[in-house]
C-alpha cells in the first residue's frame, strides 16, 4: 500500500495565525513556514512564523490585561465559570480537535480523542481546585497573626513540545489563567494546528482579551524572544532537556521562576513473581501508544532471569502483532511519527540498534507503507546498559529488554541513566514493590500499573528530567507569588536603638 496525503480535516484555516490581544494577526514582518502533515509528508498549510516583534506585541498585550483587565482581579468563583465553560466547550468539540491533531500529528485517532478529554479534565480540575483553595495562616497567641496573600504573577510564557499539543498546552493553560495570570503560548512549530481552535473556545468561554496570547514559530526565534522578554516573569516549558538547558540559560540573567519538564528513558522493571500476562499488555502499551512519543514511555524493560525468555517471546510476538495504520483509522494502534525529521531520528536509532542488540520485532518500516513517517514496533533483546539504545531517548516506538538476576541489580540498572522521569515495576510482592519504588530514582513511579495519573499528584522528573513539580496545588505554587503578611497584635515588640537617655 502506497500512503497518499489525507484530505485536510473540515475546520482546518486557510493559514495558521498568531492571536494577539484578541485578534488573528500574521507575523509583523509576514514571514511563515511550511506544516506537513505526517502520512504523505506534504505541506497542508503555513504558518505565521513569530519573531521577536510578534512575542514583544503578545507580551504587551498580557501585561495590558494583566494589569488594566478585569482577569487578575476576579473572584476564583468568576475564574472557575469560566474554566468549567472551557472544559464544556473542549467536551463539545472533542471530534473536531481529535481530526485536527490527528492530521497535524500523526497520532492514531482513538488516542487522539483521549487526549481531547483529558485537556477537558484538566480545566475542570483547576476550576475546582481554585474555589477549595485554602491559604496558610499562623497565630502566635497575643503577638502575631501571619496569613498568606496569593497572588498571580504577571505575564506566564508557555513553551510546548508537538507530542500532544493540545492536551500538553492545556496542562500549563488551566492552571496559569486558573491562577489569574495572563499567558503568552508558543506551541511546537512541527503541530501549530489545534492550538488554533484555543481562541475561539476562549473567546466562546468568556475569557477577557489578552489573557490568553499565541505566538507561532520557530524555537529559536519565537521561542527564544519569549524566554529573554523582560516582562516574562515564569517560563513553563516542556520539551527536550537539552533545549531546557538552554533555556535555563537564557533565563538566569532574568532570574525567571522556571518549570521544566524534560525527556525521558524510564524503565520498567519485570520480576519473575510478576503477573506476567498483565505486565506484558502494560509494558506493550507503555511504549508503543502514542507512537512511543511520549515522555514517560517505559522504553527500557528490565526482566529478571527466570521469566526473561518467555517474557521476550512473547513481548516480540504481541509488539508484531500491534496494529500500525493510517492515523485517522479507528483500529490504527500506532500511527505516523510527526515529521520526517523525526522519523530519520528515530530509523537512526533502529539501525544503530541491529548492532547493539538481537531484534526480535520490528527494525524498519512496516510492510505495506511505503512513504509517510511510519515505523514498526520495534523490540531488541540483550541490550547492554552501556547501548545507546538503553541511555538515549529515542521517543518512537522502540524498546529495549535487558535481563537481571538480583533485586539490588533491577534497582542499578534502572537507575543507570541521566534521565529520572518515570518507572514502572511489576511484583506480588508488597516488600520488593516498595523497596524498588523508593530506590529508583525517578519522579513518579507505577507499582503494577500502566500511567494512570491523578490530577492531584506530583509531576515531574528528576535528574535531566526536569526541574520543579507541577500537579495539583504545585502548579497553583509555580504559578503563583505567596507573600507573607505578618500583623503584629498587642504590645509592639521593638528593641528601640537610638533611644533618647538624656530626659
Ligand atoms: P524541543 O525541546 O525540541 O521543543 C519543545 C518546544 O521548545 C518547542 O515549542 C520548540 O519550538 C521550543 N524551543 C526549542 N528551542 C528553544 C529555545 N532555544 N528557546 C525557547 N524555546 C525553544 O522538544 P520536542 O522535540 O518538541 O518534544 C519532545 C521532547 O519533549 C522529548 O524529549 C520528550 O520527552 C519531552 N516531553 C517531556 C514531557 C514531560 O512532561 N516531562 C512531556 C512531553 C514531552
Amino acid at each position: 500500500m502506497t500512503t497518499t496525503a489525507p484530505t485536510p480535516p473540515a475546520g482546518v484555516p486557510d493559514r495558521i495565525r498568531h492571536y494577539i490581544g484578541g485578534r488573528f494577526t500574521d507575523s509583523v514582518d509576514g514571514g511563515t513556514f511550511d506544516v506537513l502533515e505526517p502520512v504523505g509528508n506534504t505541506t497542508y498549510v503555513t504558518a505565521a512564523s513569530g519573531q521577536k516583534a510578534d512575542i514583544d506585541a503578545a507580551v504587551a498585550a498580557a501585561r495590558t490585561a494583566f494589569e488594566e483587565g478585569p482577569w487578575a482581579r476576579a473572584l476564583p468563583r468568576e475564574r472557575s465559570r469560566v474554566l468549567h465553560r472551557i472544559a464544556d466547550l473542549v467536551e463539545s468539540r472533542e471530534d473536531e480537535l481529535a481530526e485536527m491533531e490527528t492530521f497535524d500529528s500523526g497520532l492514531p485517532i482513538s488516542q487522539s480523542r483521549g487526549q481531547a478529554r483529558r485537556a477537558a479534565e484538566n480545566f475542570r480540575f483547576f476550576a475546582d481546585l481554585i474555589v477549595a483553595q485554602a491559604d496558610d495562616a499562623y497565630k502566635v497567641p497575643g503577638r502575631q497573626i501571619n496569613y498568606v496573600n496569593r497572588k498571580p504573577i504577571g505575564v506566564a510564557g508557555l513553551i510546548t513540545p508537538w507530542n500532544t499539543p493540545f492536551m500538553l498546552e492545556s496542562w500549563k493553560l488551566a492552571p496559569s489563567i486558573a491562577t489569574g495570570n495572563s499567558v503568552v503560548l508558543k506551541p511546537a512549530e512541527f503541530t501549530p494546528l489545534s492550538a488554533q481552535l484555543w481562541p475561539g473556545i476562549f473567546e466562546e468561554a468568556g475569557l477577557p482579551e489578552g489573557v490568553f496570547n499565541l505566538v507561532n514559530g520557530f524555537g529559536e526565534s519565537a521561542g527564544d524572544a519569549l524566554v529573554k522578554h523582560p516582562d516574562v516573569p515564569l517560563i513553563s516549558f516542556t520539551g527536550e532537556s537539552r533545549t531546557g538547558q538552554i533555556i535555563f540559560g537564557n533565563a538566569a540573567p532574568y532570574l525567571k521562576g522556571l518549570s521544566m519538564e524534560l525527556g525521558g528513558k524510564s524503565p520498567a522493571v519485570v520480576f519473575a513473581d510478576a503477573d506476567l500476562d498483565t505486565a506484558i499488555d502494560a509494558t506493550i502499551f507503555g511504549v508503543f501508544s502514542l507512537n512511543g512519543e511520549r515522555c514517560t514511555a517505559g522504553s527500557r524493560i528490565l526482566v529478571q532471569r527466570p521469566v526473561y525468555d518467555e517474557f521476550v517471546e512473547r513481548y516480540a510476538a504481541q509488539a508484531s502483532r500491534v496494529r500500525v495504520g493510517l492515523p485517522h483509522d479507528p483500529e490504527t494502534e500506532v500511527g505516523a511519527l510527526v515529521h520526517p525529521e523525526h522519523y530519520e531520528k528515530v530509523m537512526s536509532y533502529v539501525e544503530l540498534g541491529k548492532s547493539e542488540g538481537r531484534l526480535v520485532a520490528g527494525g524498519g518500516r512496516p510492510e505495506g507503507f511505503d512513504e509517510g513517517n511510519f515505523v514498526a514496533p520495534t523490540v531488541f533483546a540483550d541490550v547492554p546498559p552501556t547501548a545507546r539504545i538503553f541511555r538515549e531517548e529515542i521517543f518512537g516506538p522502540v524498546v529495549a529488554i535487558t535481563p537481571f538476576d538480583t533485586d539490588e541489580e533491577a534497582v542499578a540498572l534502572a537507575n543507570d541513566t541521566d534521565y529520572g522521569l518515570a518507572a514502572y515495576i511489576w511484583t506480588s510482592d508488597l516488600r520488593r514493590a516498595h523497596t524498588v519504588a523508593q530506590a529508583v530514582e525517578s519522579g513518579m513511579v507505577w507499582l503494577n500499573s500502566n500511567n494512570v495519573r491523578d490530577l492531584r499528584t506530583p509531576f515531574g522528573g528528576v535528574k535531566a528530567s526536569g526541574l520543579g513539580h507541577e500537579g495539583g496545588y504545585r502548579s497553583i505554587d509555580f504559578y503563583t507569588d505567596q507573600q507573607a503578611v505578618h500583623i503584629n497584635l498587642g504590645e509592639v515588640h521593638n528593641p528601640v536603638f537610638g533611644r533618647d537617655t538624656s530626659a
